[in-house]
């Protein structure tokens, strides 16, 4: 039987060599480009094709979707070539019910051999790939000369929504939430914004096999820096995650679309074991080590959640997504009634004797007239609200991605006139990339 197969690949010369070499029961059309592939297929109707993964114009992976997902033509053979064969394009390749793998370069009499066995139906197992994902990470961290025995909360991340970089942002820095607790024995991370990265590769973890990470809720800019965290991609180390109970996905579910193939190169499978999820609830409480977790629903779209930290004798709340009182555009103390604050007094009590309040106020008192309902607060509301829980010491984080410096520094002065206005005496001081709250007892 003659066999006809059609070979898709851009290098004219590899192509001729193949052809000079195979014999009359091989009937073999080439093409180098992806367009050109699909005329003659549907011409042609080869039994086999061999399509370069690059192919010009249509990746490999869609030629083999397109025949195998295609009840006229699944029965046809497909074997793809690579010479970056990466193990995220094999299991794709593998998925999709591709018969073969072949590595290049490859001389053409061992391609034409591995036909012939793909014709007397004794092609041997696909070959196990090469690749480790070791080899794919190049991961290396370095240690920074960070005090281990101290207990402090750092912050690796403090803007909000969305990282920045550049001149501009020097100062307060531009990387998105990732908060560091520790203490001489314990260590507990909140969110894994792109901050996250930083933290991986900074400080030591040869102390801490198992590591504890929550989630305020699963929105990019707290969750981006997550597949980048180093630890993540080495065996020794088990990661707990600690997520709202979320509307549309379970945590795991989220996390594994994060770990698409589409996305990020790791395989979600290849983590899996290691990680492990946990729900959070609204009003409970957790325990890390010596560190204790309350938790409160935070106003934010989805289910968003936000923390007291009890650590070293000292009560912080940390919240970076919440839209305190809703709507209200004035900052007298007087005119805010009763129906306004309703909603929130479970809230002002959560965070009431805090020793420190981290909360943000993303927008100034104009931003927010047309940021109703975006879920995030203006200066003038959380002064409110640090007057209402008798707060007197507010760090504010999760900068708007839009204030650079220079504004930040004017806004920081706003903070200050606004707590001015309505007589609370507390200390404001706006967090940047590295700071270190020292805590001592
Ligand atoms: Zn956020
Ligand atoms: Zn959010």
């Amino acid at each position: 039987m003659l066999h006809k197969i059609l070979i898709a690949d851009p290098a004219q010369e590899w192509l001729s060599h193949i052809l000079s070499e195979a014999g009359n029961e091989l009937e073999i059309r080439t093409c180098t480009t992806g367009v050109t592939f699909l005329e003659t297929f549907y011409t042609f109707l080869p039994h086999l094709v061999i399509v370069d993964l690059m192919l010009p114009e249509m990746h490999g992976i869609e030629i083999l979707k397109r025949i195998k997902g295609d009840s006229k033509y699944q029965h046809t053979g497909v074997m793809l070539t690579s010479f970056h064969s990466m193990i995220q394009n094999y299991n794709s390749a593998m998925e999709l019910q591709a018969d073969y793998m072949i590595d290049k370069p490859c001389t053409p009499h061992k391609l034409l051999g591995i036909i012939s066995a793909f014709f007397s139906h004794t092609l041997p197992p696909i070959p196990i790939h090469k690749i480790q994902r070791e080899q794919i990470l190049h991961l290396h961290p370095h240690k920074a000369p960070l005090p281990e025995k101290a207990s402090y909360i750092r912050f690796w991340g403090t803007r909000g929504s969305n990282p920045v970089s550049g001149p501009e942002y020097v100062r307060f820095g531009g990387n998105t939430p990732s908060l560091e607790i520790r203490t001489e024995q314990d260590l507990l991370l909140i969110d894994a914004g792109s901050g996250i990265r930083d933290l991986g590769q900074s400080i030591s973890w040869d102390n801490h096999q198992e590591i504890s990470i929550l989630f305020s809720h699963t929105h990019l800019d707290h969750l981006s820096g997550f597949p980048f965290f180093y630890p993540l991609h080495q065996a020794e180390h088990k990661i707990s995650i600690w997520a709202p109970v979320g509307f549309e996905k379970t945590t795991e579910e989220t996390f594994a679309d994060l770990f698409a193939y589409a996305y990020f190169p790791v395989a979600f499978q290849d983590i899996q074991p290691r990680l492990f999820f946990h729900d959070l609830r609204d009003s409970r409480t957790y325990h890390f080590g010596s560190i204790q977790i309350c938790t409160h629903y935070a106003y934010h779209p989805g289910s968003t959640l936000c923390f007291i930290i009890h650590i070293q004798g000292k009560k912080i709340a940390y919240v970076t997504d919440n839209e305190f009182l809703f709507g209200n555009q004035t900052l007298q103390f007087s005119k805010i009634d009763g129906s306004l604050l309703d909603p929130y007094r479970s809230f002002i009590s959560f965070i009431s004797g805090c020793d420190i309040v981290i909360h943000e106020a993303q927008y100034t008192q104009e931003e927010y007239a047309s940021k109703i309902g975006w879920g995030h607060s203006s200066l003038t509301n959380v002064a409110l609200l640090m007057k209402y829980a008798n707060i007197k010491h507010w760090i504010v984080t999760h900068h708007d991605p839009k204030h650079t410096d220079t504004f930040l520094l004017e806004k920081e002065k706003l903070h200050i006139e606004a707590l001015e206005t309505i007589e609370h005496d507390c200390l404001v001081e706006f967090a940047y990339d590295g700071m270190i709250l020292s805590l001592r007892q």
